[in-house]
């Protein structure tokens, strides 16, 4: 298995996403099989027996700073990062750009691929763990060609990205040691991606909730809805998901009224019948007072995409520990975003075609939000969005809250299960039951294959690998432009002009 030499919490993370069993090094033994990941500077006497270990084929991911200990003609700089774009190497697969705003170093390049003796290093600009546990948000915009960007305050670290980045150099350090890379698979079967739709009942009206149902049962998709309890509070079981939105629309700082919004909502849920386990925010809008008040009211996963979007569940981190609750990232753009950029009805559906695309290339989930008062305005345009999502093939189609269900038992079976490869034999020990859940093997000359996760033996010769899919080559020439001043300009124009018009309509 792959070795970290020091456990933080970042990592945990990112290993926990991507389905991997890990271990810690506390000192460097004499013969390492798997890659290793430097994550901690390392002195002399470690710093010989790496550069040994290097030369007799090792693979290793760290950062500037060791690579200029291992390799001393190698030169660096400090200096802030705003973010990385995509230079079309395989370490960008499905990655655009990564935001980061951190301190960093820089380099002739921007992340160093260096062969050592028999062995391979990638060397990494900034601090992953530094990047995961940042809680930083701010207004971001998000591409689709037209005048206007639609934009939405979001976390300021992609950490989707960064996360994808970090495995797909996992995936090298294994190809260079002529490894097959193993880890669980994202979804349960061989499912491609996922898709569900959230609905956040704000302040729609009844017969905007009707259109909403009306919407759900004209399609094959189950909704999950997180009401505004305030505004719905007669809502009976009627075998949809019903979860908290909240009783005011409001994140509060402080942890006691966070706390009473969430519990009132809870309690008003209770009275009509329905047991909630799942929370979004309004607005989005997370901080560790929210995380803390809904662990007391027994939420057992939530949605905010000032934490984080478009990335894998985890379990966000306050006062340093882990919560008890999961944290479901959604694509933060809904169709209100996209109106006040100025799209037509086609271009919205273009919006999100262009999104289930890139996502499900890069088999990452595609859940998507929005609200009954849109949907009653759009009926249409939804419906041609939610086909396109039922036509896709190979798409788990589902709600947050089965979808919360099932990367449970994922994250279970991680726990329980163990699996080693000994002379193309692949050896799994495991615990776990559910018989759904897959490990995905990928080869050094990068085929792909899936075998369920179950105690027993498989021979790797004898497994059907197949070609993984292309990664199209990557436009990434409009990315500069959205981090103009001109564009941070623009946003922040629009944004006071809707805090204005929100005054009006109250
Ligand atoms: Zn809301």
């Amino acid at each position: 298995m792959i070795s970290l030499l020091k456990d933080e919490l970042g990592w945990r993370q990112i290993f926990m996403q991507e389905g991997i069993v890990y271990n810690v090094l506390s000192t460097i033994p004499d013969k390492i099989p798997e890659p290793i990941i430097i994550n901690r500077n390392l002195n002399d006497s470690e710093m010989i027996k790496i550069k040994s270990l290097l030369n007799n084929g090792l693979s290793v991911l760290t950062n500037f700073p060791n690579l200029k200990k291992i390799i001393p003609d190698f030169n660096y700089q400090q200096k802030k990062i705003s973010y990385i774009l995509n230079n079309d190497t395989d370490i960008f697969n499905n990655v655009i750009a990564l935001d980061l705003k951190l301190d960093g170093y820089k380099s002739a390049s921007m992340i160093c691929e260096v062969k050592y003796g028999k062995g391979y290093i990638i060397a990494l600009p900034f601090d992953i763990n530094q990047a995961i546990y940042d809680f930083r948000s701010e207004r971001k915009p998000f591409y689709y060609p037209s005048r206007k960007f639609p934009n939405e305050i979001v976390s300021v670290v992609s950490k989707g990205a960064v996360r994808k980045l970090v495995v797909n150099c996992i995936i090298k350090l294994y190809a260079a040691m002529n490894l097959p890379y193993l880890h669980l698979w994202y979804y349960p079967n061989e499912y491609t991606s996922v898709f569900a739709f959230r609905v956040d009942t704000d302040f729609g009206p009844e017969d905007t909730l009707q259109a909403t149902f009306d919407l759900e049962n004209k399609t094959t998709i189950p909704f999950t809805y997180f009401i505004n309890t305030k505004e719905h509070p007669k809502l009976s079981r009627n075998q949809r998901d019903f979860q908290i939105h909240c009783y005011h629309h409001e994140v509060y700082k402080d942890y006691q009224r966070n706390y009473d919004n969430i519990k009132k909502a809870k309690n008003i849920l209770e009275q009509t019948g329905i047991k909630s386990i799942g929370f979004v925010s309004p607005y989005g809008f997370w901080n560790g007072n929210l995380q803390k008040a809904m662990e007391d009211c027994e939420i057992q996963y939530s949605s905010e995409f000032s934490l984080s979007y478009d990335d894998l569940p985890f379990f966000p981190v306050i006062n340093n520990r882990v919560s008890s609750v999961i944290q479901i990232p959604v694509h933060p753009i809904c169709m209100g975003r996209l109106v006040h950029a100025s799209l037509s009805p086609e271009k919205c559906i273009d919006y999100y075609q262009k999104y289930f695309d890139r996502q499900l290339q890069a088999n990452e989930p595609m859940f998507i939000y929005d609200h009954p008062h849109r949907i009653a305005q759009f009926p249409d345009v939804f419906y041609q969005i939610l086909s396109r999502a039922e036509k896709m093939s190979n798409l788990w189609i589902t709600n947050l809250t089965d979808f919360y269900y099932w990367w449970k038992s994922r994250l279970q079976a991680l726990n329980d299960s163990q699996w080693k490869i000994d002379n193309r034999t692949l050896e799994i020990k495991t615990r776990s039951s559910v018989n759904n859940i897959y490990l995905h093997v990928i080869t050094p000359d990068q085929h792909q294959a899936f075998v369920p996760l179950k105690q027993t033996l498989y021979n790797l010769n004898d497994i059907k690998y197949k070609s993984i899919p292309m990664n199209v080559k990557t436009d990434t020439s409009y990315y500069p432009s959205l981090k103009s001043n001109k564009i941070k300009l623009q946003m922040k124009f629009y944004a006071t002009l809707d805090s204005v018009l929100e005054l009006f309509k109250r």
